[in-house]
């Protein structure tokens, strides 16, 4: 898939959405634009192969690749098949197009979309990432991609714009499950990482050693390591991931691990938490908050 015979349609145009898009620019590609917000045009005012839509539909008309980088499954299937009265994009999407889903998006409706859309000769392939802002800028995110191997092999000089590590790890939905349990295994070392500091700043410790320990022992995570101090000790909270994306993933991870009927007790009591930081943090509230939600409860 060469940039000179690929149309790329790039829908959502957020914090991570800019800068993979600006990536497939830089390597050549041809990329149409479409956001809610229209202001994101102005980001793109120095790159060159940009065109932003005023609709969706006139993003994708003509477009042999489609990607979505939205915030969740509920906006991704309005955005399809149409609500409210609205009708969806999906009649636009060339017969032969590929569809590729790089939001973190439930893995039992991307099943339900590759099956639809199999049947209008459109190819998914979930393909979320993992890294955050900063490594979406350099273009090293991870990307893991479920697909069939055929169309993974077809769409990988594409993917290597945006990512180091790609890795294909099955059948359309498979990337959007291992996601979600990525990123609650994520969540739940980052509450830990909360909870522990807090009580050892309240018994009187000072939480910057106690991470510094924690990083030269077995208590470190991705949390301790990337987060404590660049985003929490200093009250940022700025890193770039809203707490309302997180709560969405430990849910997604929460319903597969139930939907499996496998054991789920501290998934449980992570979405609760992160339930309840969220509501009580507000709107636009970043993860890396859960810290302040907690050395703001008591007991
Ligand atoms: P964001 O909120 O910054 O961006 C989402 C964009 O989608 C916004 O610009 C919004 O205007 C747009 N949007 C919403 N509904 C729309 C619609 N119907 N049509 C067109 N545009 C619409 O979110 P983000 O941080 O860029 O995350 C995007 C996805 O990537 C999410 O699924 C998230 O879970 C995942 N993700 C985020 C990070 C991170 O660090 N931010 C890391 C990995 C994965």
């Amino acid at each position: 898939m060469k940039p000179a015979e690929t149309k790329i349609a790039f829908v959502g145009l957020g914090l991570m959405g800019i800068p993979m898009a600006k990536n497939l620019l830089k390597s050549g590609y041809a990329v149409t634009g479409f956001d809610l917000n229209n202001e994101v045009a102005t980001k793109f005012s120095d790159d060159k192969g940009f065109t932003f839509s005023s609709t969706p539909s006139e993003a994708i008309r003509g477009a042999n690749v489609t990607i979505l980088m939205l915030p969740d499954s509920k906006i991704i299937d309005a955005l399809l098949w149409g609500s409210d009265g609205r009708t969806g994009v999906v009649d636009e999407l060339a017969k032969g197009s590929f569809l590729i889903d790089m939001s973190s998006s439930s893995p039992t409706s991307s099943k339900v979309n590759n099956k639809k859309l199999e049947e209008r000769s459109v190819s998914f392939m979930d393909a979320p990432v993992s890294g955050g802002v900063k490594k979406a800028i350099d273009g090293s995110l991870a990307i893991i991609v479920g697909g069939k191997k055929e169309h993974f092999d077809e769409v990988l000089p594409l993917l290597t714009c945006m990512g180091k590590s790609i890795t294909h790890v099955g059948d359309a939905g498979a990337a959007h499950a291992v996601k979600a349990l990525n990123n609650y295994v994520s969540a739940a070392g980052l509450i830990a990482a909360c909870e522990a500091l807090n009580a050892a700043k309240e018994f009187g410790l000072d939480p910057h050693i106690v991470n510094q320990v924690f990083n030269a022992s077995t208590g470190r995570n991705n949390t301790t390591e990337n987060k404590v101090e660049n985003f929490m000790l200093n009250d940022a909270f700025n890193s770039g991931f809203s707490l309302a994306l997180m709560r969405k993933d430990i849910q997604i991870a929460l319903s597969f691990i139930e939907d499996m009927k496998c054991y789920a007790g501290l998934a449980q009591q992570c979405f609760a938490t992160a339930k309840e930081a969220d509501e009580k943090l507000g709107k636009g509230a970043d993860h890396t908050a859960v810290y302040d939600y907690v050395r703001t409860q008591k007991k």
